[in-house]
């Protein structure tokens, strides 16, 4: 069970539920997602063979607005991992306070394997077949791993076609020329940034020279790196699907993002060569999962020296790992709080859209920083009032938010 991340997500649902008393229908209506939407999409390669793929939309709640969540295209995204996302969505959008439920998708495919052109034809037949379930009132996807701004801008292109009126606001996280915000691709790792600082603060503890160890050095690690940098904590390894790098003198993360353009992974960067997972147990203050779910688990949470785990991925910790981690008196700042950033600036760039307005970054960040401030202090509030630990109490705020919404 502790591998499946939907049960995990029920559990945890179960678990809050039975804390604050929810009204036992919502807690069955949040305990399966609204809609699941399976879509196959036959493929014409650039070879001239046809290969069929299978994508996904999982529809969760919609009770504080229109579905939203990203789009992610892996070779390992099944049924019961997308439904579990989409109810994290639900969640996270309750905590960060905007008015969107949850939705969560992807593509079973490995777009590594596939030419800039096959993967526009696959991103567009995904596009159409998906247009009658999606729409800027309805579901409005975003990026997640392995999408990017341009595969958002494909998605909106198809969709105003097929509805006949250019729709920016059916997708977020579309290129800034294309009707993006300003800050998206900052966001998530910048709100995990300001949601540390704002919880260090709450509990008084002083971070200067705090040494962190990040897995996964994609958009959400490389920009939470820089911004720590730049604060002063001392990121000292970093990983990604290849290798990491551990160097307790402190990395440049600047250069070691060059190197990792240039050479494709941070292996031989410098420092010691290590394992993608070993990153989670060294030596540090911080450790900050930000690539796939499940990154600790039973086998590697007795390991884990941090006194703080922040959660950029979606899903980095089972259930029992988390029961590890609580008994070892480790901070867990849980992803439905860590990572909602990039949801509150997806929120920033619908309502642009929807407004035809154009905000300046410095105005996005000051949104955000106020965003995930509030948020922050919300399940700090929490966590102190019931005595649980934060996860708990982030759950403890967005469900609250959706039974007062019924
Ligand atoms: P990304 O594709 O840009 O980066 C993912 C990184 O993880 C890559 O560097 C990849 O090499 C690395 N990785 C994969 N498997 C690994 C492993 N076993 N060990 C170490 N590294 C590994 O994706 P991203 O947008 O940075 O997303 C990362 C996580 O953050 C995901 O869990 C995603 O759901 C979550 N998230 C992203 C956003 C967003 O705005 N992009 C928002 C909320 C949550």
């Amino acid at each position: 069970m502790q591998n499946n991340p939907w049960e995990r997500a029920r559990a945890q649902l179960k678990n809050t539920a039975k804390i604050i008393s929810l009204d036992s229908l919502l807690e069955a209506r949040l305990g399966s997602p609204d809609r699941v939407v399976e879509i196959s999409i036959p493929l014409l390669l650039d070879d001239g063979s046809v290969k069929v793929f299978t994508g996904f939309r999982v529809q969760h709640n919609n009770i504080l607005g229109p579905y939203k969540g990203g789009l992610r295209y892996h070779p390992q995204v099944d049924m019961d991992e997308v439904k579990a996302l989409a109810f994290w969505m639900t969640m996270k959008n309750a905590v960060i306070d905007v008015p969107f439920g949850g939705g969560k998708g992807g593509i079973t495919v490995d777009p590594k394997k596939l030419s800039e052109s096959e993967l526009e034809r696959l991103t567009r037949g995904f596009a159409r077949e998906l247009s009658s379930y999606i729409g800027p009132e309805t579901d409005v996807p975003a990026p997640d791993v392995n999408t990017t701004p341009k595969i958002m801008a494909w998605i909106r292109d198809e969709y105003s076609k097929i509805v006949g009126k250019d729709s920016p606001a059916v997708v977020t996280g579309k290129p800034v020329g294309e009707g993006g915000s300003e800050g998206r691709t900052e966001a998530t790792g910048l709100g995990g940034f300001y949601a540390l600082m704002e919880l260090l603060n709450l509990s008084n503890r002083e971070y200067k020279d705090m040494t962190v160890a990040i897995q996964g050095f994609g958009n959400v690690g490389s920009f939470l790196a820089e911004y720590l940098k730049e604060a002063g904590f001392k990121i000292v390894a970093l990983s990604d699907s290849k290798g990491g790098i551990y160097a307790p003198e402190g990395i440049d993360v600047a250069k070691a993002e060059t190197y990792k353009k240039s050479k494709g992974s941070l292996l031989g960067f410098g420092g010691k060569d290590i394992s993608s997972d070993e990153v989670l147990t060294l030596p540090v203050d911080i450790i900050v999962p930000a690539a796939l779910e499940n990154a600790i688990t039973e086998k590697n949470a007795p390991d884990i020296k941090a006194s703080i785990v922040l959660e950029l991925a979606n899903g980095p910790t089972t259930l029992e790992a988390d029961e590890i981690l609580r008994a070892k008196r480790i901070t867990v700042i849980p992803d439905i709080l860590a990572n909602a950033g990039g949801v509150a600036v997806s929120y920033f760039e619908w309502y642009q859209n929807m407004h035809d307005e154009k905000w300046k970054k410095e105005d996005v960040f000051k949104k955000l920083k106020a965003k995930m401030d509030s948020a922050a202090r919300a399940v700090y509030g929490a966590h102190k009032t019931y005595g649980v630990s934060l996860r708990e109490a982030a759950y403890i705020v967005a469900l609250k938010r959706i039974a007062a919404a019924v």
